[in-house]
């Protein structure tokens, strides 16, 4: 199996999409966003504040988790939410090299802003098991208002999954995130897919992609 990146705005459903992958296929689920938040929990406030305004953590700290996943876990991976800039897809490369890793395929999920602000306002984690939903999109409802499927916990709503912290995270995609896009399509590994359909079209596309390139 070839290895993923997910490349996309907030809200495009990258995190749905990695988690339908891992339970199909054997693939690692590396989300860096969830890895930044276990830093958090674990009493870094710094890092709390920098997430909730919508900013890019320090690469350096997120590379320092990236190897320490890396070292953990010797399979296929799905990077979700790394990287994030022209600075960060180096470092990446460097990683590969060091650790000898294929990159792998570049999916871009597009959605425009519009739809993503929607998509956010209505977004809901599970704190036990992170499966996301989303009480305004019909296939990614849980069957219990607000209540997880599987764990029968409560569930959620991100800190930054708020408004003012949507305009700064999106303007931070638009200005950091956006050149990787050129920079994947010039090494021909970029597949992109229109990621406003239902969530199963979505996955069906990423399939006929990885099946394709396997
Ligand atoms: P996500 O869960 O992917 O929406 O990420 C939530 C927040 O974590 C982002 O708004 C950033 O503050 C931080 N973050 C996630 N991935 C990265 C990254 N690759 N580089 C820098 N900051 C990141």
């Amino acid at each position: 199996m070839k290895n993923l990146i997910f490349l996309a705005p907030p809200a495009a459903g990258k995190g749905t999409q990695a988690q339908l992958l891992v339970d199909k296929y054997a693939y690692t689920q590396i989300s860096v966003g969830d890895l930044l938040r276990e830093e958090v929990e674990k009493g870094n406030e710094e890092l709390n504040n920098i997430m909730t305004a919508g900013k890019l953590v320090d690469t350096k700290i997120i590379v320092k988790l990236l190897l320490k996943k890396f070292n953990d876990e010797n399979c296929n991976y799905i990077l979700d939410g790394f990287p994030r800039s022209l600075e960060q897809a180096e470092a990446l490369e460097q990683i590969s090299k060091l650790e000898n890793i294929d990159l792998g395929l570049v999916i871009y999920l597009h959605i425009s802003k519009e739809e993503a602000k929607n998509r956010i306002v209505g977004r809901r984690t599970c704190p036990k098991c992170n499966r996301i939903y989303n009480c305004y999109i019909e296939d990614l409802k849980p069957i219990e208002c607000n209540i997880c499927d599987d764990c029968k916990v409560e569930l959620t709503h991100r800190d930054d999954d708020n408004d003012e912290s949507f305009e700064r995270r999106y303007n931070t995609y638009y200005n950091e995130t956006t050149p990787l896009i050129n920079y994947y399509k010039n090494k021909n590994v970029l597949y992109e897919i229109d990621a406003s359909v239902h969530t199963d079209e979505i996955f069906k596309k990423i399939e006929e992609i990885i099946n394709d390139k396997n």
